[in-house]
């Protein structure tokens, strides 16, 4: 894949760091799965929009104006693409984790007047695992190694809560993990919940910026993903989805812009997005993703999926030809993985190879446990792995350096004396 080209400029892909001996930092594209760069077009959105910023939803001045327009664009292009039903709410947020805890506080009350029931698996990322723990009456199911058993568990689970009367409010489930980049089928987790008379929210944070998603296809309920995962810049994800919970459900934030009317004793709080989106809102955040899902849409989906899925065989062909590397997997049948693929070098601290792969060739990537310690712990990987990711702005050239860097790892050993000071690796 040494020829295949970037679809899309990112920023700071030419960043030079002379540490490294002025080696090119690949940092955010082989790390796209924790943050993507910018797109280019993202970056110019931004430069354009922020001489135009001024107070959403409470100005009558001209600027006001401007960028209350520009913020319900943003909330409309996005809705538009991941396919928002009519009725669907789009809320903006601060990223998935903050989606996620937002409909948290949304699920209906369970027959017996207690939190809602919602069925887990221990695959998840914290942020869809977390807020159910925390929130709702979870149900934490382990899964088996296949995805066929997987789903089977699933349904089964569904359907014996429904016929002992106690259903289950929610099915939360990722679109793709972040540690490997496999999913279940959507079609079928879809079934199953609303067989049963569950709603599905899918954690979409690694999902919608690698497949064209859409919420009107597969009748998903709610989904939830990030702007800094999808080329856009920190601080703005949303959750998009049903209303009558949204409506319902506690406003997540008490404060200006959430409310209708305010008295001393009572206050009438706003239903639809506001109700949710209280305090002064990420304009250019969202104006940002806009832009990132703008410029998503104009590929062509079978291009970028056949752009991340070449990098993604070529990382983990090339990766399993090297002596003592190891892919990890979760189930042995997963079909068609996004760009995520985790992997460990026995012998060596995923910490330290972090660190060797930084120092030494100007190569970020993340090691850890990817904040899915029950899922790392069920796999054996208490001690953490490394994880590259790749997106539209990766090149094949940039999978051949980590290939080479492994490979020179696992031969030669690292060149620099590494130790580990407050809990880091460092040369
Ligand atoms: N879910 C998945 C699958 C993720 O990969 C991540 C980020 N690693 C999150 C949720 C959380 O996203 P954020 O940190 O943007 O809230």
């Amino acid at each position: 894949v040494t020829n295949v080209a970037p679809l899309l400029p990112v920023v700071g892909h030419d960043t030079y760091v002379p540490l490294v001996d002025g080696r090119r930092v690949t940092y955010a594209n082989l790390d796209v799965a924790a943050s993507a760069p910018a797109l280019e077009s993202v970056a110019q959105r931004v430069a354009e929009t922020l001489p135009l910023y001024a107070s959403v939803h409470r100005g009558a001045g001209y600027l006001s104006q401007v960028s209350t327009a520009l913020y319900e664009a943003a909330r409309q292009a996005i809705g538009a693409f991941v396919g928002a039903r009519e009725g669907d709410l789009t809320v903006v947020t601060r990223n998935t984790t903050d989606s996620l805890n937002l409909l948290a506080g949304c699920v209906p009350a369970g027959a017996d007047g207690g939190p809602g029931r919602v069925l887990v698996l221990d695959v998840e990322h914290h942020a869809n695992f977390l807020p159910w723990q925390r929130e709702a009456d979870a149900t934490v199911l382990s899964g088996g190694p296949t995805v066929a058993g997987t789903v089977a568990q699933v349904r089964e689970e569904l359907a014996g809560a429904a016929a002992a009367g106690a259903p289950y409010a929610l099915l939360a489930v990722t679109g793709a993990s972040n540690v490997t980049g496999e999913s279940l089928p959507v079609g079928d987790l879809v079934a199953a919940a609303h067989e049963n008379g569950a709603r599905i929210v899918l954690d979409g944070a690694q999902l919608v910026p690698h497949r064209r998603f859409s919420l009107a296809d597969t009748g998903v309920d709610y989904l939830a993903f990030s702007g800094h995962k999808t080329y856009a810049p920190y601080g703005a994800g949303v959750l998009i989805g049903r209303r009558d919970w949204l409506d319902a459900g506690t406003p997540y934030l008490a404060g200006g812009g959430a409310v209708r009317r305010v008295r001393t004793g009572t206050t009438e709080w706003h239903e639809g997005p506001a109700r949710h989106e209280a305090g002064s809102p990420n304009v250019i955040g969202a104006v940002a993703l806009a832009a990132a899902c703008e410029a998503l849409a104009a590929l062509d989906p079978a291009r970028v999926h056949e752009h991340e899925s070449a990098l993604r065989r070529r990382l983990v062909d090339g990766l399993e030809a090297i002596d003592r590397v190891s892919v990890v997997r979760v189930w042995t049948d997963a079909a068609d993985p996004v760009g995520v693929v985790t992997f460990n070098v026995t012998g060596y601290d995923p910490g330290l190879v972090a660190a060797y792969l930084s120092a030494e060739h100007g190569i970020g990537v993340r090691d850890g446990r990817f904040c899915a310690h029950p899922l790392l712990g069920r796999l054996g990987f208490d001690a953490g792995a490394v994880r590259a990711s790749v997106g539209v702005g990766t090149a094949g050239e940039e999978i051949e350096r980590l290939l080479a860097a492994v490979r020179a790892l696992v031969e030669d050993g690292p060149r620099g004396r590494y130790d580990v000071v407050d809990g880091l690796w460092i040369v």
